[in-house]
């Protein structure tokens, strides 16, 4: 079986945590790798960003990434992509052709990718699995601003996707339950697979040691909060919870810190996004200048330091389908606080593996992280459930189960070739 992975608008190899680079190309990454060490081959399609780069980038033994030269050279707006997207396909069944090589399966990642591989679905003839990553009719729910809406072409590209591709991944049952509700989808064809962790690169380490390599005072009280820096991400929460906070228990004022990691960092303002921005002149506005920092996006390797040195991982956003920052952290032993909503309602048990919090209520989010503090039992036993929880998600298990699925599909398709020739003979 070899796998035709297309992730057009954003490559695995992306730095994380600027605009486009999340999740998404964590998941992408880490499932190739796994299918590949497992003798299954992927190449993964992806747009390339710079004429320098080589096109084919090997990942691990049986995956690679493969850059495409489409469009202009350089960063563009996402929805632009549409407009290259026959030359990205073409260029995909050239490389096919110049290598000799045929795929049983595509699997495409976002809305765009989704596009992408109906077309190929023309070419190929082989069935495709598509994961949505976000949907747009659930960001358009929780948008505050004309700026944080979806296009109306993002939605239809969805609804056809839905009614057309093999078979759809959900990353939680609500992730599936919110494509039925919202655009009316046969949930039959859509399949439950949660996202994973690399449970060898993020594991319960010393706090102490942590903190030491990172340059973070041993005794001050630290939030952490990851994530590429938009809107839904709802790291404004935190700040209020944090004045809350400070207003609650005053004697904690001087050693409460809370710590974002993504975006850009202080020393670089000329490069923060609207978003960034809004959240310096927040910051600026309830006094908290010195008590709230931006670090900048950090890289994979040096996450696992930032979350063993964190007293508690934040995860505000209003909408995540999944949220792989609360499952690396509870990987981590760090108690995790998130809001209720999406995938973090069903990764986290409530009081278990971590504390749920009504989305966007900064004041219920301070009085879960005052109890945290006072009560070290508490924090132990989150750290430990968290832990329990997240050794189920290791990407062993999840590649098994996608595994499975695409040989299903791929037999489906099979019989369905066949019937119809059958039907054609008599
Ligand atoms: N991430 C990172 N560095 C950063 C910010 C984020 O490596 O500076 C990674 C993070 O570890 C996680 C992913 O980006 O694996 C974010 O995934 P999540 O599902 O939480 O959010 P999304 O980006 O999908 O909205």
């Amino acid at each position: 079986m070899r796998i035709a992975m297309l992730s057009v608008h954003s490559s695995p190899l992306a730095r994380l945590g600027g605009k486009e680079a999340g999740g998404m190309n964590v998941y992408v990454r880490e499932l190739a790798r796994e299918l590949g060490q497992r003798g299954v081959p992927v190449d993964i399609f992806t747009r390339s960003q710079d004429r320098r780069e080589p096109t084919i980038v090997p990942l691990s033994c049986g995956a690679r990434v493969i850059n495409l030269h489409t469009g202009p050279a350089a960063p563009y707006d996402k929805n632009m992509v549409l407009t290259y997207l026959p030359e990205f396909v073409s260029r995909v069944r050239c490389f096919a052709d110049g290598q000799d090589l045929s795929y049983d399966i595509i699997h495409s990642h976002y809305f765009l990718s989704g596009e992408a591989a109906l077309r190929l679905r023309r070419s190929w003839g082989v069935p495709v699995v598509h994961m949505f990553h976000t949907l747009a009719a659930m960001k358009n729910s929780v948008a505050r601003s004309k700026e944080e809406t979806e296009t109306g072409q993002r939605i239809a590209i969805e609804r056809r996707l839905l009614q057309e591709v093999d078979a759809v991944v959900a990353a939680t049952p609500l992730d599936k339950a919110q494509m039925v509700w919202h655009y009316e989808a046969d949930a039959d064809g859509i399949n439950v697979i949660p996202c994973g962790v690399d449970l060898r690169r993020f594991h319960p380490q010393s706090k102490a040691t942590a903190r030491a390599k990172l340059g973070i005072e041993a005794h001050s009280k630290v939030l952490l909060t990851v994530g590429r820096m938009e809107p839904l991400k709802g790291m404004d929460c935190l700040i209020h919870a944090l004045a809350e906070l400070r207003t609650r228990r005053p004697e904690w004022a001087n050693t409460l810190r809370v710590l974002l990691v993504g975006g850009e960092n202080e020393q670089r303002p000329e490069r923060w996004n609207a978003e960034q921005r809004r959240l310096a002149a927040l910051r600026a506005e309830l006094g908290l200048g010195a008590q709230v920092v931006f670090l900048g996006a950090q890289s994979q390797e040096l996450l696992p330091s930032y979350y063993a040195a964190a007293d508690a991982v934040v995860v505000p956003s209003h909408y995540e389908s999944f949220g792989l920052v609360a499952l690396e952290a509870m990987a981590c032993g760090t108690p995790v606080l998130a809001s209720n909503v999406g995938g973090l309602a069903t990764t986290i048990e409530d009081g278990r593996s971590g504390m749920l919090f009504p989305v966007n209520e900064h004041g219920a989010l301070a009085e879960r992280l005052e109890r945290l503090f006072d009560d070290e039992t508490l924090a132990g036993s989150l750290s430990h459930g968290g832990r329990q929880r997240a050794e189920s998600y290791g990407w062993d298990s999840i590649a098994r189960q996608m595994v499975r699925l695409y040989s299903d599909v791929i037999e489906d398709s099979q019989l369905a070739v066949y019937s119809a020739r059958r039907e054609l003979v008599s």
